[in-house]
């Protein structure tokens, strides 16, 4: 049960039952009567002094008679002791005046009061220790406000038993008082009855002897005289007497009176008292109601308490039950669990004593594991010491094998490339296509001149639809072993429209050779950056006329000579020849149309200079390896030749002729020295030309040249393009080995003889100084084409 629920019910029982003010208006009721009675003891207070005032009056006067009559009642006084004594005792038989028995009623009925104020105390201390019994209960709060109400009420019911106190002291003092006045008034009365019986009886003496007196003779008389002077006295002291008498008798009445107010003054006092009674019963009535309801408050807490108590109970049952169900379970599950317990404990005291045995394993293992790593990283570093020795053997046999390969494929090798037929070969059967290809071997191509066929064999060949990638394919690793340190000359060789500027530089949007070739160099040194670091810088030249110019230079038009290195190594060089580092694709760009810019500002007609002059792009590629420290240097030289054709056959005359015999004559040299280096001649003639002479340390020792011959398909093309594929398979043709070297004394063929030859016949040999040339191999792939032809 909850607090607020019960303190909510004692709340409506208290509004039902009482007034909810109802104690106070008692207490002011009895503060009411307090004052009353407070205001009735002053009043009596007063009284009684008034009172005291009169009887010490009363006193005085009475000291002032019994002056007077001292003489007189003398003798009387022994017998007033007497009476008194006689007075006190009889009094004491009597047994106290009504004041007392009031004042022993009060008193009897005060202690009975107190008895029951006892026995309140006695129940409120067992309710209060019923209370501490309960104290755990959720009541406490409830009988918290009982107590405290109890504590009030004992505090009035303490505060009117406290004032009752004072009455009945006071009721106590009176009675004294008025016992005491009753009694000087019992004195007085007797005294005043003595005093009265003895005046009497003198008074009847003297009338006795007075009388006896008379009888007698003069004697007598005298004495009667004398008696009646006396009697005359004696009658002034009686009649003194009985006013005296009188005034005590009113005194009696008034000190009756007096009483008589006492008397009802007590009673008043009696009748407040037996108020102050009334009002202690109802008030303790009130309490015993106040107890009744807690008692009530308190049985259906505990009626509630109990049957909370059996709600739990019978909850907990049930709640026990569950757990003796789950308890079963577990009981049974801890009997089919004990023998994985059994194995688990076998279990992890093995891993116990794993566990502390693992330290010292821990540490032998590190111990021999550092051992290992030790003995293993020596052994790496061993094996990295022997692997880099292999592979610097490597890298020397590699270049010995290269070298070797080279030397047994020929460093030389040619490429034909037939561009399409385009618009500028017009319409018609001049524009018809002569050349056509072996579907089996890329190398070999066919052309119709004059009616007949002739077949060349090459290295390879492109037809019109290869692309500039395809040929860019078979070109990269000539590029890509410039940067190992070999120098390599691409040609483009042919008549012009031919495409040899397009496939050495291409457009913009289909770039040829040279830009590709330095997009690779770009991207095979970004790879290789971990262990080498590469420059790669270029020249852009032009040979015309025999003239060398340098395109990136200042003053284009400036000649530059070709010297000797002034070192004694043999190496040539070209002072003033300016030189580009270059690092990106767009320093290419800028350096190609920087060239490109100072060749068209130097001629009229593009499109003539170009096809009357070598143009050369140089590419040098210097590397450092970091590890070994070899420095390599290798460079690409890309040349766009000038045209093939044969200009001077035609009759030309002054510039043109001169230039035609320019490019005859270079081209010529260029035919002669790769003649000379493919068959092993010992004198190359490098110097019988600009371009040779310039190119001697690209075209010599383990060098790579390829000779890209390129030429035009269409029928009106067939003689310049015949010439161009005997110019390339004589190239070709040099073989090496101890033939080729017989062949020093044979020279190149000029552009006339070249013209001349005829495909096939005996004449072919004039490039063979011995009816042993060509090769056998050479001459069975011709007979082939001749039969299939
Ligand atoms: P050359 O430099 O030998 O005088 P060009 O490279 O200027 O010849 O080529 C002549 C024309 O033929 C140009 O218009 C060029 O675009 C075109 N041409 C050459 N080769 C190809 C090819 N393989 N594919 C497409 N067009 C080509
Ligand atoms: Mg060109």
């Amino acid at each position: 049960m909850s607090l607020e629920k019960a303190g909510g019910r004692f709340c409506s029982g208290k509004r039902a039952g009482l007034p909810a003010q109802r104690p106070f208006p008692v207490i002011q009721k009895v503060v009411a009567s307090m004052a009353h009675l407070q205001e009735e003891k002053l009043r009596l207070q007063e009284e009684l002094l008034a009172l005291q005032e009169k009887l010490a009056a009363r006193e005085s006067e009475e000291i002032a008679v019994s002056v007077q009559l001292r003489g007189q009642v003398e003798n009387l006084k022994a017998n007033l002791r007497e009476q008194a004594q006689e007075i006190g005792r009889l009094r004491s038989e009597m047994g106290g005046t009504d004041a007392e028995k009031h004042r022993d009623l009060l008193v009897a009925e005060n202690e009975r009061l107190r008895q029951e104020m006892k026995a309140g105390e006695g129940e409120l201390r067992e309710l209060r220790r019923q209370q501490a019994a309960c104290r755990d209960c959720t009541h406490l709060q409830e009988n918290a406000g009982l107590q405290e109400r109890l504590c009030q009420l004992q505090r009035e019911a303490e505060e009117a038993r406290a004032k009752l106190a004072e009455l009945e002291l006071e009721v106590q003092q009176k009675t004294n008082r008025l016992a005491e006045v009753e009694l000087r008034l019992k004195d007085s009365l007797a005294e005043r009855a003595q005093e009265e019986e003895r005046l009497s009886r003198r008074l009847r003496d003297s009338q006795e002897t007075i009388a006896s007196l008379r009888a007698q003779p003069q004697q007598i008389k005298y004495i009667i005289k004398t008696v009646e002077v006396e009697s005359a006295k004696a009658k002034q002291a009686l009649c003194e007497s009985q006013s005296r008498n009188q005034y005590l008798q009113e005194q009696v009445g008034m000190q009756r009176q007096v009483l008589k107010e006492m008397e009802q003054q007590l009673q008043s006092s009696q009748k407040t008292a037996a108020q102050l009674r009334a009002q202690i019963a109802m008030y303790e009535s009130e309490l015993e109601r106040a107890h009744g309801q807690m008692l009530e408050e308190m049985q259906v807490m505990e009626d509630e308490k109990n049957r909370a108590i059996e709600e739990a109970f019978s909850r907990a049952q049930v709640e026990m039950k569950a757990v003796h169900e789950n308890l079963a379970g577990v009981r049974t599950n801890l009997l089919t669990l004990q023998p994985a317990l059994r194995t688990l404990t076998h279990d992890y005291n093995s891993l116990k004593r794993q566990v502390r045995d693992f330290p010292l394993l821990l540490q032998e293992t590190l111990r021999s594991a550092r051992a290992e790593i030790g003995q293993a990283i020596e052994e790496v570093n061993s094996t990295n010491r022997e692997l880099l020795r292999k592979y610097r053997r490597e890298l020397q046999l590699r270049k010995k094998c290269h070298n070797e390969l080279v030397r047994l494929k020929g460093n030389i090798r040619v490429f034909g490339r037939v561009r399409p037929i385009t618009k500028e070969d017009g319409e018609g059967p001049e524009a018809v296509s002569a050349v056509t290809f072996d579907a089996d071997d890329d190398a070999v191509l066919h052309l119709l001149h004059k009616g007949k066929q002739v077949s060349f064999e090459l290295d390879k060949v492109f037809p019109p639809q290869a692309s500039q990638e395809e040929v860019f394919q078979e070109v990269q690793a000539l590029v890509t072993s410039c940067i190992d340190g070999y120098n390599v000359c691409i040609f483009a060789y042919g008549q012009t429209g031919a495409g040899k500027t397009y496939t050495m530089e291409g457009t913009s949007t289909n770039p040829g050779i040279n830009q590709r070739a330095l997009q690779l160099l770009f991207s095979e040194v970004r790879s290789k950056a971990a262990d080498w670091d590469y420059a790669i810088s270029v020249s852009v030249a032009e040979i015309y006329n025999e003239a060398l110019r340098d395109l990136l230079g200042k003053e284009p038009q400036e000649k530059l000579e070709i010297k000797l290195c002034p070192d004694g190594s043999g190496q040539l060089y070209v002072p003033g020849l300016t030189e580009f580092s270059v690092q990106s694709v767009e320093d290419i760009n800028k350096v190609f149309e920087f060239g490109h810019v100072n060749r068209v500002t130097e001629c009229t007609n593009l499109n003539e200079h170009s096809s009357r002059s070598h143009a050369l792009l140089i590419i040098t590629v210097r590397g450092l390896d970091r590890s070994t420290g070899l420095r390599t240097t290798g460079k690409l030289n890309l040349v766009d030749l000038a045209g093939s054709e044969r200009v001077g056959r035609s009759g030309a005359e002054g510039s043109r002729l001169r230039e035609a015999q320019y490019i005859n004559r270079s081209l010529s040299a260029l035919g002669d020295v790769i003649y000379a280096l493919r068959s092993r001649q010992g004198h190359v003639p490098f110097r019988n030309s600009k371009l040779t002479y310039l190119l001697q340390d690209s075209l010599s020792g383990d060098s790579k040249t390829l000779m890209m011959v390129q030429v035009s398909p269409a029928e009106k093309n067939s003689s310049e393009t015949l010439c161009s594929l005997k110019f390339a398979e004589r190239v070709r043709s040099v073989e090496l080995g101890p033939v080729s070297r017989k062949a020093e004394l044979v020279s190149w063929p000029s552009q006339e003889q070249l013209e001349g030859d005829l495909p096939g016949s005996s004449s072919r040999g004039h490039a063979s100084p011995s009816p042993g040339l060509p090769s056998g191999r050479t001459t069975s792939i011709r007979r082939k084409l001749q039969t299939s032809a």
